[in-house]
């Protein structure tokens, strides 16, 4: 079976690394928010061209943070797509703002612009991208959009660690962005772990009081924050997996690539790659397909284990029947959900591995 992730096969050396980590935190007797997390915290900011990081519990908590330290809360409309795991939805939703959903561009699966402009109303204040499957082709364009119409943008930055167009990092177009490191992102830690970007310094300083239940000195609470604070066993863990991340992420590119060239079957539909290579991560390597449920039964036959996301949009999931919306519909959105499958592109494949997905999927005919 080639598996779509293979979290037990780490990079060469991670595994002692990971092990001296874990008795250096051992032996520090010291479990939360320490020396790890700040090491852990200057590590990323610099690695992604910002100022401060300021690490959570999650990546879910992380949008929260973010919102609510940029100063989103009750009333205020957050524009944000379908197409995403159902955390960015529900991190607006925690700050007690309202999400309004904006289409996808089909050849992308990113978040349309002329859609973002149709939802546009009086009482819009944000804007929170997703960077979906990898993909940070569009963050210019995005942020030329939130200035154009005074919006605070957030990227969602989950799946596109390390991701930069014309040599900028994902997170930095915006006032924040949010990153989780859930063990299956391009970065994962050994548990759930997230964290902001920011080059805001109040920013930071607000979002370091609100993931420790909003206390500047112990015991002096200035906002009513909650608990998302990243221990020092994660951060430890993130420091050492960091330092295999670009590697990993080439691989992706390079098993991306791969795939592109390789897919000769008129049922697989590409999405469209972006023109700077450094822009896509490949969190995910997405295809579309009519017969998409056959296709994935076909692939998991030929022992080629691919996955969908995401199978239904946020506007239909039952807690979100009734959110706010672009008045011309989602309908890009619904039918990438209906044909969308993730094939698997994750950095310990082989390049044998590669070719038996092409051959499988090559071969399908319905
Ligand atoms: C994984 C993910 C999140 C949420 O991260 P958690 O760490 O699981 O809370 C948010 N947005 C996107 C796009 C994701 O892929």
């Amino acid at each position: 079976m080639i598996p779509f992730n293979n979290l037990s096969q780490l990079p060469a050396g991670a595994v002692s690394e990971m092990h001296e980590a874990l008795d250096r935190v051992l032996a520090s007797g010291h479990w939360i928010l320490g020396g790890e997390v700040e090491r852990f915290e200057r590590l990323w900011a610099a690695t992604c061209g910002a100022a401060h990081a300021v690490g959570t519990g999650n990546g879910l908590d992380a949008i929260e943070i973010a919102l609510r330290a940029a100063g989103i809360g009750p009333g205020d409309e957050v524009i944000t797509t379908p197409m995403t795991a159902l955390a960015t939805i529900l991190a607006i939703t925690r700050a007690e703002a309202v999400p309004v959903l904006a289409d996808i561009d089909p050849r992308t699966a990113l978040l349309d612009p002329e859609s973002i402009q149709r939802c546009v109303g009086p009482r819009t204040r944000a804007l929170i991208p997703v960077h979906l499957y990898g993909n940070a082709a569009m963050a210019r364009k995005w942020a030329d959009l939130a200035d154009q119409f005074q919006l605070i943008l957030i990227e969602d930055c989950a799946q596109a660690h390390l991701a930069s167009l014309d040599g900028r990092s994902v997170g930095t177009f915006g006032v924040a962005g949010a990153f989780s490191f859930y063990p299956t992102k391009n970065l994962g830690a050994l548990g759930d772990a997230g964290a902001l970007i920011t080059c805001d310094e109040d920013l930071a300083d607000t979002a370091r009081r609100l993931r420790n239940y909003g206390q500047r000195d112990r015991y002096h609470h200035e906002v009513a924050g909650l608990n998302s604070r990243l221990d020092e066993l994660q951060a430890a863990l993130l420091q050492v997996r960091l330092q295999h991340l670009a590697a990993e992420n080439e691989r992706r590119v390079s098993i991306a690539a791969q795939l592109r060239a390789g897919l000769t079957n008129p049922r697989i539909e590409l999405l469209d790659a972006p023109t700077d290579p450094s822009a896509h991560v490949y969190h995910l390597f997405v295809i579309r397909c009519e017969e998409r449920n056959e296709l994935a039964r076909h692939l998991q036959q030929r022992g080629v284990g691919a996955l969908i996301h995401y199978p239904i949009p946020a506007h239909l999931q039952p807690p979100f029947l009734g959110i706010r919306r672009d008045p011309h519909g989602l309908a890009a959105s619904e039918r990438h959900a209906a044909h969308c499958l993730s094939l698997p592109c994750n950095p310990t494949l082989s390049d044998d591995d590669v070719a038996a997905i092409l051959d499988a999927a090559n071969a399908f005919c319905h």
